[in-house]
């Protein structure tokens, strides 16, 4: 299996995509065509494990690893989480919850950045690169720590968190700034997400610094999404949601079903839709976004306009004005178009604004649609499934079941079994999701985690509450210009 680039060039294998993350020209990386998965495959996948359904899936795109040794390292990267890394929990009558946060940082980037440094260790392998890797990531939030957890202490690793100083979550910053592990380190960076994401981006577009690294043995490499290598392991757990519904006899074989997934930068649901690609029976995927509607306006109108103030919200792992991954999508129903794509980004990229035809939208909408909730709508839903069936969830998960609860209600015959992807645990955010279940206000975050228990009895996971007695590691901030200083110091180490 070869992959292309979005925006055209060369075509490379996947251990080169995942090494390399972005095309030179900017563009992303997707595979040359979608490999399917029969019906009897999937049959055959009903008995495994999640570890064993991760490696089947994997292996159709990563051709260039050993199949056995896919099935070792999803063993190896699933076997923190405590049991099964994506259970199904069923809410009511054909509403399920897809559970992806049981990994060691509480959301569901774990489910990626856990398998990701195996990917991308064996792809430094098989490319012949004999440098060390310096993974260099902005965060909003929850990718920084995942990254941070999934490459502690590998050897042949660096990893360099920079989160905006406005705009993290106050345990978001305790769970990065007490990080554990000998090759770590976390800095602020004054301002918000596009100050803290552009200064990271310019390192990685500066050849000067690139050699400047080289001379210490050091390449750079990006744990974003928009690496393949992350998108890849997050197609798994569609399948195995899937196959979860057809061995507990809620569905038949077959029979198609649809997912809710709360979205930021796009690649969460696209992933459910390279599983419906590839033949995972899928009806319809509705995204779901929370005031930073963006998307929303995109599956209701064709145009993309990011001309607007971001918002900041309760979902800050959602706050988020440039979707990446969409550019895949929007490069499928060119036709894979890789000129016009790539002309369609620049206009983003200048103006802030594109839009695709009527008939690419008609297309688009075959299979998605798309909704928000803004932080009251959100808090309602939340309340009405905690209070109904005594469910709680994340104030991520909470714009979801809104977008949900509003199909059900325009749709009201509608029986397809429907999935709600759930993407944070919810003491991740115990103040506004004590809020939202209860109506008390806490300024606290600790106090927040012990009300929330009270009112909800759900058990606390203890890499959230053990925070409060950790000593910060990290205590630094800096100018988005001196960026590289850091980044230059901490190679040096
Ligand atoms: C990252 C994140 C999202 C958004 O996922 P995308 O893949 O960026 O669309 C939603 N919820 C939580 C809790 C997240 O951490």
């Amino acid at each position: 299996m070869k992959f292309v680039s979005t925006r055209g060039g060369a075509k490379v294998g996947c251990a080169r995509a995942i090494v390399a993350g972005l095309s030179e020209n900017g563009g992303l990386y997707v595979p040359e065509k979608f490999p399917a998965v029969s019906v009897e495959e999937l049959s055959e996948m009903l008995g495994m494990s999640y570890a064993e359904r991760a490696a089947v899936v994997l292996s159709k795109y990563l051709d260039e690893y050993d199949a056995d040794w896919l099935l070792n390292a999803c063993e190896s990267a699933y076997s923190g989480f405590g049991g099964d890394p994506a259970p199904l929990v069923r809410l009511d009558d054909g509403v399920y919850m897809l559970e992806l946060w049981h990994g060691p940082t509480c959301a569901f980037k774990d489910i990626a950045l856990k398998l990701l440094p195996y990917l991308l260790k064996k792809a430094c392998e098989l490319c012949g690169i004999e440098e060390n890797v310096l993974i260099l990531t902005a965060t909003s939030g929850d990718t920084g720590k995942a990254a941070l957890e999934g490459f502690k202490d590998k050897a042949g690793f660096k990893v360099m968190v920079f989160y905006p100083s406005e705009g993290v979550s106050k345990m978001q910053k305790l769970q990065m700034c007490t990080q554990d592990g000998n090759n770590v380190n976390v800095v602020a960076v004054k301002g918000n997400f596009d100050d803290c994401q552009n200064a990271v981006k310019e390192i990685f577009s500066s050849e000067e610094y690139a050699r400047q690294l080289k001379e210490k043995n050091i390449i750079l490499s990006s744990a974003n999404s928009i690496n393949f290598g992350r998108l890849a392991p997050q197609i798994a757990y569609y399948f195995s949601a899937y196959l979860d519904l057809v061995s507990s006899e809620q569905i038949e074989m077959g029979e198609e079903i649809d997912f809710t997934v709360p979205t930021g930068n796009f690649g969460n649901i696209l992933a459910g839709y390279y599983a419906k690609r590839m033949g995972l029976p899928v009806r319809r995927l509705h995204c779901a976004s929370n005031s930073n509607n963006v998307l929303t306006d995109f599956f209701n109108t064709g145009t993309y306009d990011m001309r607007r103030e971001l918002v900041r919200t309760t979902a800050p792992s959602m706050d988020i004005l440039v979707s990446s991954n969409l550019e895949r999508l929007v490069y499928e129903v060119s036709g894979r178009d890789c000129k016009l794509t790539a002309s369609r980004m620049k206009d983003l990229k200048e103006n802030g604004v594109y839009s695709v035809t009527e008939s690419e939208l008609d297309e688009i909408r075959l299979t998605f649609d798309g909704g928000y909730a803004d932080e009251e709508t959100c808090v309602e839903a939340m309340y009405d499934v905690f209070i109904d069936v005594g469910y709680t969830m994340d104030t991520h998960t909470g714009c979801a079941m809104k977008v949900a609860v509003d199909w059900f209600e325009k749709h009201k015959k509608d029986e397809t079994k429907m999935i709600v992807v759930s993407t944070a645990n919810p003491y991740k955010f115990p103040q506004d999701v004590l809020y939202a279940v209860t109506g008390n206000d806490v300024k606290d975050c600790f106090k927040g985690i012990k009300r929330l228990h009270a009112a909800t009895a759900m058990a606390v996971p203890k890499c959230l509450s053990a925070l409060k007695d950790k000593t910060l590691r990290f205590t630094k901030t800096c100018d988005g210009k001196k960026l590289f200083a850091e980044v230059m110091e901490f190679a040096e180490k």
